[in-house]
């Protein structure tokens, strides 16, 4: 099985070699696979052609390529509050959009030419422009939020959770109607884009991103909020804790 991954690996990372030269794959201890190295790319946005160099390590996951690989700039060039995660890897995006990029084309060329010179072009772009090129990306749940919202394209969050909801409960049924308040069948209006999220990611993602929205709501918004829209798991997990107060908060 090893043997398998790390033909498939090399054989990648030979594809990747070709654009990016600067870029060597080590196996730093038995079965961790590295990629460090210069990474040079010019690309081109809106008529913006950029070209720059950072160094980079790429770390490939033990289950690779079922999991995306991940990125650390090691230049000390992108400051850590430039969307980084507290261990220092690149946030190259909302971990289910990650996912659902690597996966439609999970190989190291497709994986640093999009995700990896996206995010090192944006961060060039800000260093010139004083801003960023696709738009100002916010971290953490907000984010997330912001992710599905655009994702779904809908910009009422209780349809994104709805329709959350049905991921992260197993519940999607092509027939049933859409939450979106369409009135169509899922099949024919949110259905097939839940599908794509649905193919290669697990339930408890799904689960976690509720929660992340569920964090990113803002007091108003609770004020009106529909606690039957958060998936089952969460719904019970927070009805436990309101119990769980009262029963402490009781007078005995
Ligand atoms: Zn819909």
């Amino acid at each position: 099985m090893n043997n398998v991954r790390e033909a498939l690996i090399r054989q990648q990372f030979k594809g990747l070699a070709q654009t990016y030269s600067g870029l060597q794959l080590c196996e730093d201890n038995p079965g961790r696979w590295v990629i460090r190295g210069m990474l040079s790319f010019s690309a081109t946005f809106q008529d913006v052609t950029i070209t720059d160099a950072f160094s980079i390590l790429i770390v490939l996951p033990d289950d690779y390529p079922d999991s995306p690989p991940i990125v650390q700039e090691t230049g000390g060039r992108i400051p850590p509050d430039f969307h980084q995660y507290p261990d220092r890897t690149l946030c190259l995006g909302a971990p289910v959009e990650v996912w659902r990029r690597f996966k439609a084309n999970p190989c190291l060329i497709a994986f640093v030419e999009t995700l990896v010179v996206e995010y090192l072009y944006g961060y060039t772009y800000l260093e010139k422009h004083g801003s960023l090129p696709f738009g100002e990306l916010s971290h953490g749940c907000q984010g997330i939020r912001e992710y599905y919202m655009d994702f779904f394209s809908t910009d009422d969050v209780q349809i994104a959770l709805a329709l959350l909801k049905l991921l992260a409960d197993g519940t999607y049924r092509g027939h049933l109607v859409c939450p979106c308040g369409t009135g169509i069948i899922l099949r024919k209006c949110h259905g097939p884009i839940l599908l794509g999220l649905l193919k290669h990611q697990p339930k408890e993602r799904f689960l976690r991103d509720a929660t992340n929205i569920l964090y990113s709501l803002e007091k108003s918004e609770m004020e009106h909020f529909d606690w039957d829209l958060l998936p089952k798991v969460l719904k019970r997990e927070i009805d436990e804790m309101a119990s769980e107060r009262a029963n402490r908060e009781k007078c005995t």
